[in-house]
């Protein structure tokens, strides 16, 4: 198996949950005693989230390539980005190291695909939300008509990421005001969620809808382990 080199600390929460991920499909894979060759670059939140409310996307862009050259040095076989809303700089990230990244936006496109959805609803962060470089990549390049929440809506689930989510709190009145989000979406057509945010998995999961829930962070683990073993 590669070894995957992982940029993360975005927040570490989900890091967190991408790395436990990792190891126990791999071990369901592989069985015994396997676990997932993991390389780690682990930012700082802030840093990175003051870039975020800044716009300074190149300044952003140009720590992500930095950790993505560094892990590459270090001996990753591919990247993985654990973050949808970094994103954004992906393709600096991959250029400057030269490895094959798994795009996030792919990995959940195709599982949008595979579960015939037409017109799933996006939860995210504002930027992931409202920029086109997550749902313009699903439409240009899988022809995905991604809705997302009305502007009050999208503050709402941008706050409970930044002021909750990432510092490990999941409160029962934020899950509720997610749910009627997605079921006012459902009112206007939406046929599935996108938790288009690595966070959202620790407050919402398949049981609390019958709408279809696509977890990038899990979708993304099994992309990153298919390109991984795939010597
Ligand atoms: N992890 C989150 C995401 O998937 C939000 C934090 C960040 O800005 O990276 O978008």
């Amino acid at each position: 198996m590669k070894t995957i080199g992982l940029i993360g600390g975005m927040s570490w929460e989900s890091t967190a949950v991408y790395y436990r991920l990792l190891n126990e499909r791999c071990r369901d894979l592989r069985g015994g005693l396997h676990s997932a060759p993991l390389l780690l670059h682990s930012f700082d939140f802030a840093d990175i989230e003051t870039l975020q409310k800044q716009d300074d996307w190149s300044g952003a862009a140009l720590k992500l390539a930095g950790a993505g050259k560094a892990l590459a040095a270090a001996g990753a076989e591919l990247i993985v980005i654990c973050t949808n809303t970094m994103h954004r700089v992906a393709d600096a990230v991959e250029d400057a190291s030269g490895l094959p990244l798994v795009h996030i936006a792919d990995a959940t496109a195709r599982a949008v695909r595979r579960k015939a959805l037409r017109r799933p609803l996006l939860l995210g962060t504002r930027y992931t939300m409202e920029q086109d470089f997550y749902r313009g990549r699903m439409r240009d390049r899988f022809g995905i008509d991604v809705l997302i929440p009305q502007k009050d809506e999208r503050d709402a689930i941008h706050n409970i990421i930044y002021r909750e989510l990432c510092h490990g709190t999941v409160r029962d009145t934020s899950r509720k005001r997610c749910l009627e989000i997605i079921e006012r979406a459902r009112g206007e057509g939406a046929d599935g969620v996108i938790l288009g945010c690595t966070e959202i998995g620790l407050l919402i999961d398949a049981s609390d809808t019958t709408l279809a829930v696509l977890d990038s962070t899990r979708i993304h683990v099994e992309a990153a382990l298919e390109v991984a073993a795939n010597e």
